[in-house]
């Protein structure tokens, strides 16, 4: 039986999709916009609708950005010659907070995952391999600690080699299985310094 107006409960199934919300919190938030102003919720749907459209992938680094290029790639000062690969945009800005990385970055978008049917090809090697025949000097591998982390970073380094470009790779100050979004800056930086020459 369905206790709710139909709307409401389109609205609680809508938010019940979405990453980490489970049934309870999909209710709170449904009975919430429906409490706001509808000023208030018509800003939100177009802030979500605008953000969508707008996003893009930087054609340098593949990070989500809303320009061809990024920020960062965009800046002439930051050294365009090491490239950190990472594994999404958050473990990317969760090197930038730190403020000590002057290189810029590759950004993956996932792992190798045989368990999930993760391939290479899902991923944004192709772009990174281009990248390479420009002067690089260094690609600091810094994927997670994870199974899937290992595995990419492997992969990546037996891909780039042969190329003679120097591939280094987080040194293990980074907790085995931790995601590098949720590591504190102190430990990013010594994983930096500590990087060792796959
Ligand atoms: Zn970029």
């Amino acid at each position: 039986m369905d206790y709710y107006s139909s709307q409401i409960s389109k609205l609680i199934e809508e938010f019940t999709a979405l990453p980490g919300i489970g049934a309870k919190s999909a209710q709170r938030l449904a009975f919430h916009v429906i409490n706001m102003p509808v000023e208030r919720v018509e800003e939100l749907a177009n802030a979500m609708v605008t953000a969508r459209k707008k996003v893009c992938y930087c054609k340098e680094c593949c990070t989500l950005t809303d320009q061809e290029l990024c920020p960062i790639c965009s800046k002439p000062d930051r050294d365009h010659t090491t490239i950190m690969v990472v594994e999404n945009t958050r473990d990317l800005a969760a090197y930038e907070k730190t403020g000590k990385y002057n290189g810029v970055y590759h950004v993956l978008h996932g792992a190798i995952s045989p368990m999930l049917g993760i391939t290479p090809a899902d991923l944004r090697m192709k772009e990174l391999m281009i990248r390479l025949q420009a002067d690089v000097k260094e690609v600091i591998i810094a994927t997670n600690s994870t199974l899937e982390g290992e595995a990419t970073a492997m992969y990546l380094s037996k891909l780039i080699k042969p190329s003679g470009i120097k591939v280094t790779k987080l040194a293990s100050g980074v907790p085995v299985g931790g995601d590098l979004e949720y590591i504190d800056e102190v430990t990013l930086l010594r994983a930096l310094d500590g990087r060792i020459v796959m």
